[in-house]
């Protein structure tokens, strides 16, 4: 059995005329003799009917007074609204189809609600279900604990469950249909010249997802890697091919001077809080230990880190930060806090020891008169922090220093 896993997104099916796309992409793939899991996300975006955003809404009414379980079981609707409406127009085309929940699928999670990791996938009755169907469609971002109780896999998190169905299945490839043309330099959104990029590797793009470029879910490029597993990252609404993500090795013969490039892109992640604690009086040898260990007793999720002997700049997300002040007040220290900052990141597996990326990065910002907060590198990312109002243009003009476009 030839399979294909195919992932759409929530503005790929928003509209009717969305929808007509899907179903062109699903018909063109069973004549390619496919048999297809089609993962879905619930359609639309905030505002829209159904979308995840707006059943969110529901309960933002009340203060979002809900457990967390029971958030996860309401959030679990969009979904399966999307595929139940989905196996409908499939079946008004003939296309033999039938919809299995994440449960029903097979996704085995923890019980982290709102953020499940996925312990097992057992993907025998979807085996089953497409020696009868054509197409299963399965509601992405979605699966239940050892108790039975649904769970969702975190934000964007359909990603995820369609490469870990990929790799259950052994499918040929996971084709992830979204509202842009593939993976592109930077957001499109924010950066109007960026650039398709024909291949990635599984390395550049999960930097890149990992620093905000949000076109896949991290989780999901981890597992595509793990298991080897092609993923393709294209438009719903065009013939594009897309982005493959593969090793290099899958693309050195086609694409030339890819694996030469220095830089992949730029991303962005926004709305942080740059936190600067410093010991009152000299050394304090357990400072940093203080800081980390109450930030992670309290499940707050601590990025941008500079730990100095006297003390520690790090970031949390704007969210986060009235708590983690208030924690690191009852230690009885006396925090800064700079809240609307982002995050801007240069991204490029070949950036390792190529002298004078950083003399770019900040000429680039320095030209723009954009202050830099702070800065980190890693053999793959330089990051820089940046007030929020200065993001875009320290995008484009991170973008243009590194002629991208091109
Ligand atoms: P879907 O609902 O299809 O999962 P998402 O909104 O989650 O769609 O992801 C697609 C969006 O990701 C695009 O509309 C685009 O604005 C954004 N994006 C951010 N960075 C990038 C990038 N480097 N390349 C492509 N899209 C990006
Ligand atoms: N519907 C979920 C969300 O909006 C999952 C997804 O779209 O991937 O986060
Ligand atoms: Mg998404």
């Amino acid at each position: 059995m030839r399979i294909l896993v195919q992932k759409f997104g929530g503005t790929s099916l928003s509209s009717e005329k969305a929808r007509e796309h899907v179903v062109r992409h699903i018909k063109r793939e069973l004549d390619q003799n496919y048999k297809l899991v089609v993962v879905v996300s619930a359609m639309g975006r905030k505002g829209d009917p159904y979308a995840t955003d707006t059943l969110l809404d529901l309960v933002a009414q009340n203060g979002n007074a809900i457990p967390p379980r029971e958030r996860d079981l309401l959030l679990c609707c969009g979904e399966i609204i999307s595929a139940a409406t989905l196996c409908s127009i499939l079946q008004h085309e003939l296309i033999s189809s039938t919809v299995l929940t994440g449960a029903q699928a097979g996704f085995l999670t923890d019980d982290h609600y709102g953020n499940a990791r996925i312990l097992n996938v057992d993907p025998s009755r979807i085996i089953r279900e497409l020696e009868y169907n054509d197409v299963v469609i399965v509601t992405g971002f979605q699966g239940q604990t050892e108790k039975g109780d649904f769970t969702t896999l975190g934000r964007g998190g359909s990603d995820t469950s369609a490469t870990a169905l990929g790799a259950a299945l052994h499918a040929e490839m996971v084709d992830i249909y979204t509202d842009v043309e593939g993976v592109l330099t930077a957001d499109p959104r924010i950066v109007e010249d960026a650039k398709p990029l024909a291949y990635v590797s599984y390395t550049e793009i999960s930097n890149m997802a990992h620093q905000g470029a949000k076109v896949i879910h991290p989780r999901a490029v981890e597992i595509a890697m793990q298991s080897q597993i092609p993923v393709r990252v294209r438009s719903t609404f065009t013939e594009s091919e897309g982005t493959l993500i593969t090793q290099p090795e899958g693309f050195k013969d086609v694409q030339t001077g890819i694996i030469d490039r220095f830089v992949t892109g730029v991303a962005y992640v926004s709305n942080v809080t740059q936190i600067t604690v410093e010991s009152q009086d000299g050394e304090d040898h357990h400072l940093q230990l203080k800081v980390f260990k109450a930030m992670a007793e309290n499940d707050i999720s601590v990025d941008f880190i500079n730990v100095t002997p006297t003390g520690a700049v790090y970031t949390v997300f704007d969210s986060d930060s009235e708590k983690a002040i208030s924690i690191l007040q009852q230690l009885g220290f006396k925090p800064k806090s700079l809240s609307g900052c982002a995050k801007v990141s240069v991204i490029g597996g070949g950036i390792n020891g190529v002298p004078g990326i950083m003399a770019k990065i900040v000429e680039a910002l320095t030209e723009q008169d954009i202050q830099i907060l702070q800065s980190a590198d890693s053999n793959t990312t330089i990051w820089v922090l940046v007030k929020k109002e200065d993001m875009v243009q320290a995008l484009r003009a991170l973008h243009a220093k590194f002629e991208l476009h091109r």
